[in-house]
């Protein structure tokens, strides 16, 4: 099945395709700065016949633009991989959430609207993925649009870890529940310890990026996650707060902020930077904490102190753990976290080997041989989950 996977940004594209069930990336390419009149950055990579193009200064003005230039070069005599984009059988998207669809969808009007419906809870997701989905469906009429929601991971949270302790109607009238993200990346590490260690199991997935989510998985299945409704749940991110007592909200209304003014700080202006006042990327923060600032290490031991406590929680529903796996730029590239949050939680069986951890190849263990838990780092393709969700979804 020839699926193309299109990853939206606000200001940016970028495109893999696959032949599922091969999970080889027969073509890539990315669209830098969208919207661009004379500066757009485009990369092709055609691994098949080795075709590759590297171009900037574009005039890239919107999302139609952007489409159609991939498009050709995707099936250009000289560059491409495809000689007509009817070869294609399907388009996925990494999108996130939408009102009554959680899982994995056909993008319809219906499917749309629900998104719309919900840009409030996405301000910064939904709406550059509708306007990107709607132009791919006027240039390519009658194409299989999919929408791999990246909450669709987690409908198999049983109800009573989903319903938060509010008035009920509020659950049935706006559809409030915890529904967790980082779906496309916890289903694909779930299938790869799959893969590796056969079908039972209880893992815990730690995806640590610029946004971060736990998630707690009892053979296949997502039984628990820390993100909630929203984005602006769970651990700390980069630059957002996470987990937060509500009531801060009217406190802070009631001490004369505007409520414009509090979100920025919970959603731009808080999590590492906030913490930190150094910045959002954990690098900058490591070194700053090595030369000695106390809120650069104050911000990595809120984190790590955070991921401890999931952990704690996720071991609890899952009755035991047989791996730990760190994933995402920070969980596969931070030895400090990694050290910092395993050597907290010996008293699970969790043995971590320094050394192993210290260094080594991208997708390796690093617990000792004898540790009851299994710690690896896996690097997560978001990609390839999605490549896969649709083909068990769609193949016909
Ligand atoms: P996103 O969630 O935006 O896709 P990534 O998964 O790429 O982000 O993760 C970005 C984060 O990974 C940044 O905070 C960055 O500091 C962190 N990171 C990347 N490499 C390292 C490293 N070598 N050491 C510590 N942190 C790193």
């Amino acid at each position: 099945m020839l699926i193309l996977v299109c990853n939206v940004g606000s200001t940016s594209l970028k495109y893999k395709l696959f032949n599922m069930p091969n999970t080889d990336i027969l073509v890539e390419a990315k669209i830098e700065r969208v919207g661009s009149r004379d500066s757009a950055i485009f990369s092709y990579r055609n691994n098949l016949n080795g075709a590759r193009e590297d171009l900037t200064g574009l005039c890239v003005p919107s999302y139609t633009e952007g489409i159609n230039l991939f498009l050709k070069y995707l099936t250009d005599s000289r560059t491409g991989a495809l000689q007509s984009v009817e070869q294609i059988d399907a388009i996925g998207f990494k999108t996130v959430i939408a009102k009554g669809y959680y899982g994995i969808h056909e993008l319809t009007d219906e499917v749309i609207a629900a998104m719309e419906a919900y840009n409030s809870v996405a301000p910064a997701h939904n709406p550059p993925y509708i306007e990107a989905i709607r132009k791919f469906r006027e240039i390519l009429p009658g194409r299989l649009l999919v929408g791999v929601f990246e909450t669709a991971f987690h409908t198999t949270i049983p109800l009573e870890r989903k319903m938060y302790a509010i008035p009920y109607e509020w659950y049935e009238k706006y559809g409030i529940q915890r529904l967790g993200f980082h779906g496309a990346s916890h289903g694909f590490i779930s299938r790869q310890v799959r893969q590796r260690y056969g079908e039972k199991y209880r893992l815990i997935s730690c995806h640590l990026g610029g946004s971060g989510s736990l998630c707690a998985i009892e053979d296949g299945k997502s039984v628990d996650t820390s993100f909630g409704f929203s984005l602006q749940t769970g651990i700390p991110h980069a630059n957002r707060a996470g987990d937060m007592d509500s009531y801060i909200i009217p406190f802070l209304l009631d001490q004369g902020l505007a409520l414009d003014e509090i979100l920025k700080g919970i959603d731009k202006n808080g999590g590492m930077l906030g913490v930190s006042g150094v910045s959002n990327d954990l690098r900058d923060i490591e070194e700053a904490a090595a030369a000695g600032n106390v809120r650069a290490q104050l911000a990595i031991d809120v984190f790590c102190e955070s991921i401890v406590k999931y952990i704690g929680a996720f071991y609890a529903v899952l009755g035991g753990l047989d791996y730990l796996v760190f994933t995402g730029g920070i969980g596969e590239n931070s030895a400090t976290v990694r050290g910092k949050v395993c050597r907290r939680l010996a008293h699970l069986g969790i043995r971590l080997d320094e050394a192993a951890n210290a260094a080594g190849p991208k997708d390796r263990i690093v617990s000792t041989g004898d540790s009851p838990v299994k710690v690896c780092i896996i690097p997560t393709n978001e990609e390839i989950g999605i490549a896969q969700d649709i083909l068990d979804n769609f193949a016909r």
